[in-house]
């Protein structure tokens, strides 16, 4: 970093010239500006301020092994030395691209060997949708051309990604979804449960699926596409009955499962993968940052065997690829990075934190303000309510939830609002004292969000 930095000065440049993603930039420009990050170790970050920060959301979702590996960094500038590009058409390959490609298949179910490589996970399900478009093509079948997800899934923010996803927010502007994607309710028995037991929404949310199915015509559907856990849409935890639901349904129509597993893919929910966790069984697995940690853009598409043979046979060249697929700096640190989660078991850990994490923040739930905590491995919500008997929301859906996220940020604690449902997916190198901490500053977050709105629950 460099020492000579004024923070304020910088602030001012990037307010002047740094169009950021996901902001709003009438509130942006007219307030304080960006808040800069300079540094990171572990669980913590650091900001242009010097405040030192429980990161709660490892990044965005991504950071599995926590901030500060020097192993990661050493990759990736041996790598730079070595072959800091080459590509991957044409019959060539990297040695990074290729022991990636090998280890990735050798950590999921025995069905998939082969895996295809982006720089995103929008681009990965991009990938996915041009895949099995052009595999109904090649199977006879190119009226199969419909992707059915659910509500509120984040899928990316592509024009094909974010048709996927199913936010109402993306698809307010710009004339998304594109025609072919489809989406049915989401299986988040808390908010949509009503007076139903968690098993019973599960099968009646899974029951839309079957029922978009027979309208579209089975003989129109190219994939039922989900995350194990939904992320962004607020750590949508499925009832158990419904992806075992979901898998008969499938089956009985000849519809492939695709399962992103962007977030939950490598240890975040206690298994190697999400489906592991939820039990069922994808045809394509669709992965992202925990794949590198977040150090390097890289994604991947995994495809079974079942999928890929006649593909391969029949299919010709498949008109699809980046320059950086497969790039070799990011697989160099990919491999390096799945090499630490396997040889310092971060995937074991995730799943006996995930014990602690339901006591101490699951604690939180005697909160008046708290309607229900869930924990998966070590990704879960806080869901915020103005009558906990009820499940009750505030007025005006999303906005406590700011209030609280605003709470945490002063306090030096990140975890992220989904409206008002406030999410967490800590590195998964999470130490229990650390987790002691993190309920701590939840829990004075919570006092003062409550302190806030408390008047309009009485
Ligand atoms: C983040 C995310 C994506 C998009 O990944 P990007 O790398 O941001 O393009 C896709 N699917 C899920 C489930 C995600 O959480």
């Amino acid at each position: 970093m460099n020492k000579n930095l004024n923070i304020e000065e910088l602030v001012a440049a990037d307010t002047a010239h740094h169009f950021h993603p996901f902001t709003d930039h009438k509130s942006f420009h007219a307030g304080g500006g960006a808040r800069v990050i300079t540094h990171a170790k572990g669980v913590y970050i650091w900001d242009g301020k010097g405040n030192k920060m429980l990161d709660a959301m490892a990044g965005l979702w991504c950071v599995n092994v926590g901030y500060g590996r020097k192993e990661l960094a050493e990759a990736a500038y041996q790598q730079m030395l070595d072959l800091p590009f080459y590509n991957t058409f044409f019959k060539t390959t990297t040695v990074p691209a290729t022991l990636l490609a090998e280890k990735v298949a050798s950590l999921l179910p025995e069905r998939f060997n082969q895996v295809f490589f982006v720089n995103s996970g929008s681009e990965a399900n991009d990938t996915m949708v041009r895949f099995m478009r052009r595999y109904w093509e090649i199977k006879g079948q190119p009226e199969r051309m419909h992707f059915i997800a659910r509500r509120r899934a984040y899928h990316g923010s592509t024009c094909i990604s974010a048709s996927l996803g199913g936010m109402s927010a993306m698809h307010s502007q710009g004339g998304l979804p594109l025609p072919g994607f489809h989406h049915v309710q989401e299986p988040d028995w808390f908010q949509c449960g009503g007076d139903m037991s968690p098993e019973e929404f599960g099968l009646k949310a899974a029951k839309e699926v079957e029922d978009k199915i027979l309208e579209l015509g089975p003989e129109k559907v190219a994939a039922f596409v989900g995350e194990p856990i939904q992320g962004a849409g607020g750590v949508l935890v499925p009832p158990s009955t419904y992806w075992p639901e979901i898998q008969k349904i499938c089956g009985k129509y000849g519809i492939p499962i695709v399962a992103d597993e962007v977030i939950c893919g490598f240890g975040r929910a206690g298994k190697w993968f999400g489906h592991q966790t939820m039990g069922f069984e994808p045809d394509v697995v669709i992965m992202a940052k925990g794949l590198s940690s977040g150090y390097q853009p890289i994604g991947a598409v995994a495809i079974s065997d079942k999928l890929i043979g006649e593909f391969f046979e029949k299919g010709g060249e498949f008109f699809h690829g980046y320059t950086y697929s497969g790039h070799p700096v990011a697989c160099a640190v990919a491999l390096e990075n799945l090499r630490i989660i396997e040889d310092e078991d971060m995937v074991g850990n995730a799943a006996r934190m995930e014990a602690v994490v339901k006591e101490k923040i699951g604690a939180l739930a005697d909160h008046p303000i708290v309607g229900e905590v869930r924990v998966k491995g070590l990704i879960g919500a806080i869901e915020l309510v103005k009558n906990k008997n009820t499940r009750e929301r505030f007025d005006d859906w999303g906005r406590v939830g700011t209030i609280c996220r605003d709470h945490c940020f002063a306090n030096n604690l990140v975890m992220r609002a989904c409206w008002d449902t406030m999410v967490f997916s800590p590195p998964l190198c999470i130490t229990e004292a650390e987790i002691d901490e993190w309920a701590k500053l939840a829990r004075i977050a919570l006092d003062k969000t409550w302190a806030d709105v408390k008047h309009e629950a009485e």
